[in-house]
């Protein structure tokens, strides 16, 4: 009898677990509640390495970075690293996304131009801390999964648009802060003529096999540049690689 109760019991069990696996949600209260604490180690680890704009560490504990990676990487979405996306491209780590948000120094009211919207996270980050965000990326799918993303998930100052970043978006210029997330061997000279007065703009420089991560402020002496730290970022590609290229940007469909 006590023999046949354990079995039954048994039974039942593996029932629940098969039932649990059948009719689990997409996020189960599980999954919230690990991101929740991988999100607050997070946070904990970003101020130790000198993240210290307030607006900067609400913004990414408000937005779902599990959103924006590749479902089978969704439980590593709070982890302080950089993650595939389609492509062959990559989501920049957490520590660099809020360095270069840092480093744009916004206050709620700016236009910003982003160059490599990649899966949309960073533009979700900027979404939060600009009044207006400018996305573009030279990928027309990678551009349209971010656009569609930051629809969906209610980033509605977010404008996403595919193209060669490498000339800017001069129809919305000028803007108060650039940020380029992709490697270039120079600062394109368009994205600094759409610079405002007193704009700031970030972006990794290759030097050799090396790269840097400089800001450069539009001062009325010229352009500042400071050095900030060493990344790693994927190529910017484009203009930016031919040694002549077209002063304006070729038409895109
Ligand atoms: N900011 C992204 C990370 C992007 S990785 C994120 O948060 O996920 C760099 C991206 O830059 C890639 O998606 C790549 O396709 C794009 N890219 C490379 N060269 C570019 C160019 N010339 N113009 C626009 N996007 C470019």
């Amino acid at each position: 009898m006590r023999a046949q109760s354990a079995a039954c019991a048994r039974v039942i069990a593996v029932m629940v677990i098969i039932g649990a696996g059948i009719y689990a949600p997409a996020q189960s209260g599980t999954d919230a509640s690990q991101h929740a604490a991988a999100r607050t180690t997070l946070l904990r680890q970003l101020r130790t390495q000198g993240i210290s704009d307030e607006r900067v560490l609400a913004a990414l504990e408000r937005v779902p970075r599990e959103d924006f990676v590749r479902p089978q990487d969704r439980a590593r979405a709070y982890a302080n690293q950089a993650l595939p996306i389609a492509g062959g491209q990559t989501i920049s780590q957490p520590y660099i996304v809020a360095l270069m948000s840092q480093l744009l120094e916004l206050r709620g009211g700016e236009r910003v131009l982003e160059v490599g919207t990649g899966s949309g996270y960073q533009a979700a980050i900027l979404s939060v801390l600009a009044k207006e965000v400018y996305s573009i990326e030279i990928d027309p799918a990678l551009a349209a999964t971010a656009g569609e993303r930051l629809q969906r998930l209610g980033y509605a100052n977010v404008h996403v648009r595919a193209g060669d970043g490498f000339y800017g978006w001069p129809e919305v210029a000028p803007f108060d802060a650039v940020i380029v997330t992709a490697v270039a061997p120079q600062i394109p000279q368009r994205l600094v003529e759409q610079l405002r007065p007193g704009g700031r703009l970030v972006m990794p420089l290759s030097e050799g096999r090396d790269q840097v991560l400089v800001r450069a402020r539009n001062q009325e002496t010229g352009l500042a540049i400071e050095r900030v730290t060493e990344v790693v970022f994927v190529p910017m590609r484009g203009a930016v690689r031919t040694p002549s290229p077209p002063l304006f940007a070729p038409r895109t469909p």
